[in-house]
């Protein structure tokens, strides 16, 4: 018989799972983790057989979008291996369950050297997470004079077939003044772009409210130099489109904190660790590790679905709207997986 699908107690069919396959990452972005981030001992991460048995029992329930993510998941040095196990799930079994689409989430430094076998595992479209085009700029929002990788990343996604789609996240006084060239500069490249607002996610050296930026300012001021169309189209998930008459290309806006997008939510986060999160602005989680390293998995991973489908919270409720407030969770957007 086949397992029941993933649902809610909202009457949300759980599709897509964001798995973080380590939290380690080899840049140090300013808004995500602080140059001295803590990581996870090695001992607790899941093994590469461990993430693979949490996605397949995903699958199994209604799964057909998987993100990898992390962290950084192209420094996970059997990262790989999980990558063509899972691309052998891309289409449909006989209980007509299967992958529509194995993607990943990268800062791109590594896309060089791993973007051809991503394509050939069977992925076809991947996001790489780029918030300047300045080397000087992105050396010090990252901590680290990495844009000429991530270049040179781009350029072997586009000659692998992978499609891009770039991810900036908005910051205010940091790329502000940049986001129209960079937006162009994508779009001249065939890349879709989705802008990010920054959330209010683990604690860093600085305060976010300093550099937060409203995407209703920044589309007012796109607005001013472009001819912007609402594009009906979703993907399924947060980001609201236009398409730019100017450049030919589409634009996302991914608004946390000044709209919000939880009623329509298919999704749920699993970390490095096997805990999976219901929601990425809450604290509510099961424990898959403790479920797959029992006596009797199958049972007990079950009973977790179940716990989880009953827990899902309706929404998140994120705010940056004030100097000084607290994280709205604890967790590290590099914890939970991006
Ligand atoms: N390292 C990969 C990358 O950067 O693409 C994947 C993980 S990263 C945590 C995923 C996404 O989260 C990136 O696009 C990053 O810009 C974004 N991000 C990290 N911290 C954030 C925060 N506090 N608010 C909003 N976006 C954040
Ligand atoms: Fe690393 Fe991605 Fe966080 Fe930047 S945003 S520090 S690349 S995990």
């Amino acid at each position: 018989m086949t397992p029941a699908p993933l649902v809610d107690r909202f009457a949300r069919a759980i599709t897509y799972l964001r798995l973080s396959v380590t939290d380690r990452c080899d840049l140090r972005c300013t808004y995500c983790m602080p140059e001295r981030m803590t990581f996870l001992p090695r001992a607790e991460v899941l093994s590469l057989e461990e993430l693979y048995q949490v996605s397949r029992h995903f699958i199994a329930r209604g799964v057909t979008k998987l993100r990898l993510t992390g962290g950084e998941p192209l420094v996970r040095r059997d990262m790989m291996d999980l990558v063509q196990a899972l691309g052998r799930h891309i289409g449909q079994d006989e209980n007509g369950r299967g992958l529509k689409e194995l993607t990943l989430t990268t800062n791109g430094t590594r896309l060089a050297e791993f973007a051809d076998g991503l394509r050939a595992a069977g992925v076809r479209r991947i996001n790489v997470s780029l918030d300047t085009l300045d080397r000087d700029r992105f050396a010090s929002l990252a901590r680290r004079d990495s844009l000429p990788q991530v270049l040179e990343g781009l350029q072997a996604a586009g000659e692998a077939g992978l499609k891009v789609k770039i991810n900036a996240v908005a910051l205010k006084g940091i790329n502000e003044g940049e986001l129209p060239d960079l937006i162009a500069w994508a779009h001249g490249q065939g890349h879709d772009v989705t802008l990010i607002e920054v959330m209010p996610l683990g604690e860093i050296e600085e305060d976010r409210f300093d550099h937060y930026l409203p995407l209703d300012v920044v589309r007012r001021d796109l607005e001013q130099r472009w001819t912007l169309t609402a594009n009906g189209e979703t993907t399924g998930g947060p980001a609201r489109y236009v398409d730019i008459a100017e450049t030919g290309g589409r634009l996302g806006f991914i608004t946390p904190l000044t709209g919000n997008f939880c009623a329509g939510c298919n999704r749920v986060r699993v970390t490095a660790t096997g805990q999976l999160y219901m929601c990425l602005g809450g604290e509510g989680r099961v424990d898959l590790r403790a479920a797959l390293r029992s006596d009797d998995p199958d049972g007990q991973i079950a009973d977790a679905f179940a716990r989880a489908m009953g827990e899902k919270q309706e929404r998140h409720s994120f705010a940056i709207d004030r100097t000084g407030a607290a994280p709205a969770v604890s967790r590290h957007m590099s914890t939970t997986g991006g």
